[in-house]
């Protein structure tokens, strides 16, 4: 029998059903246009193409790890975010839709910050950087706006630092890096943010952001099978109440944001009012919930009084 595009897709759609993918179709494709190099639009103008031995061959390997459970962006090697594709490995999280709207609320605080103060410096620090989206977007969209204010008065520009404490995952992150371009304004180090010995290298941030690890003991046995067995555990492990990082963030980030600088956490979204009281119980102030596109809350942002 001849494999077309059509009967391949076809057959590992049906497949990658009954293994309890949600969206079998789409893997299905995802998965051939990375075999073939071809774009999305391309396999519906090569349905009838066959199938050679060695792109069989890889297709079936690609479908087999599916069906195991992997995730498609592990299988590819890599995600969309905040419209960049980046390199992911299995020693990164997947870059979440959610997750581009904390970019967004750190963007719109830049924003903010260079119409109150437009030739300072400013500093950002990323803590938990995994595959580096946040602080590579962040990067992004400042050189973006940069390129359209040229004829602008210049500024002090802005610098982001990038902590995680894999070594794995900084790798992940400056490959990230090197490939968008965003050469000195992204800094990576490999710091224990929990380590007091991190607080002296505090460095007067304006903006902390962090997307911690918040999946506590009894939602991390829940967890899909995609997360749970293929995700790094330190990557989503909050510790048994999933709200362990909060907590450290909370001082942490009191004792090294400047007066009026802000710290912005993604959150699990049944954490919202116990990480609110949590930030308001260390001194933080205006604090708010922030809701995600499915309404639930998923950002909580607040204020450093002094
Ligand atoms: N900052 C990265 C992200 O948002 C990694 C977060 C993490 O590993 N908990 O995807």
């Amino acid at each position: 029998m001849i494999w077309t595009l059509m009967s391949a897709l076809q057959w590992s759609s049906d497949f990658l059903k009954t293994k309890g993918s949600e969206t079998p179709r789409v893997d299905a494709e995802w998965l051939l246009c990375s075999v073939l190099g071809f774009r999305r639009v391309e396999l519906y103008t090569n349905f009838d193409r066959p199938l050679n031995e060695n792109e069989r061959e890889r297709y079936r390997n690609f479908i087999r790890r599916r069906a195991s459970g992997e995730p498609v962006a592990y299988i590819l090697g890599e995600k969309s975010f905040a419209g960049y594709d980046f390199e992911v490995t299995s020693a990164v999280l997947i870059p979440r839709p959610e997750t581009e709207l904390l970019v967004e609320h750190v963007t719109d605080a830049i924003q903010a910050r260079l119409l109150t103060d437009p030739v300072r410096q400013i500093r950002v620090l990323d803590a938990g950087t995994g595959s580096g989206c946040i602080a590579i977007s962040i990067a992004k969209w400042w050189q973006r706006k940069m390129k359209d204010r040229e004829s602008e008065s210049p500024n002090h520009g802005l610098v982001i630092d990038a902590w995680d404490i894999s070594e794995d995952a900084l790798k992940v992150a400056s490959a990230n890096a090197v490939r968008h371009g965003t050469g000195e304004m992204v800094r990576f180090s490999k710091v224990d943010m929990l380590d007091p010995a991190s607080y002296s290298r505090a460095d007067g941030w304006d903006f902390v952001v962090s997307n911690p690890p918040y999946i506590g003991d009894e939602e991390f046995s829940a967890l899909a099978v995609g997360v749970k067995d293929f995700e790094p555990r330190l990557a989503l492990w909050g510790h048994p109440d999933g709200l362990y990082f909060y907590r450290q963030l909370a001082e942490f980030a009191r004792l090294v944001t400047r007066a009026h600088g802000k710290i912005f956490l993604e959150i699990g979204y049944e954490q919202g009012d116990l990480v609110k009281s949590l930030l308001e119980s260390h001194g933080w102030a205006s604090v708010r919930v922030e809701l995600d596109y499915a309404r639930h809350p998923r950002n909580v942002i607040a204020v450093n009084p002094s």
